[in-house]
């Protein structure tokens, strides 16, 4: 399987898609599914019922769909640009991502 650059809590870019140019922050990973859940990225709409025993109010909600992790792209905490991400490994031997832009290391 391919490596999943994409991490909880990462900043990303969309440069693919319906909110490509938007920005957003990772809620969630999905690496069987390839797929992440952005913050305010790829809304729908969803229709639903009230339920009072359960304390659901009804009528739409919006909420975030897992988009592609392939359309997103990592915006690097240290340059603050959309940076393609590499890995390296570390003095302690541990391995860390590396921005390709500015060559700060991440995890
Ligand atoms: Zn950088």
């Amino acid at each position: 399987m391919d490596k999943i650059k994409v991490r909880k809590n990462d900043e990303v870019l969309v440069v693919q898609g319906r909110d490509r140019g938007a920005r957003g922050k990772v809620l969630r990973v999905f690496p069987r599914q390839g797929t992440a859940l952005v913050e305010r990225i790829n809304m729908i709409k969803r229709h639903t019922r009230p339920n009072p025993s359960q304390q659901i109010q009804g009528g739409i909600l919006e909420r975030e769909a897992p988009i592609q992790i392939s359309n997103l792209k990592v915006i690097c905490p240290e340059c603050g640009a959309p940076a393609r991400i590499g890995r390296t490994r570390l003095e302690d031997g541990s391995v860390a991502r590396v921005c390709k832009n500015c060559d700060a290391t991440f995890n």
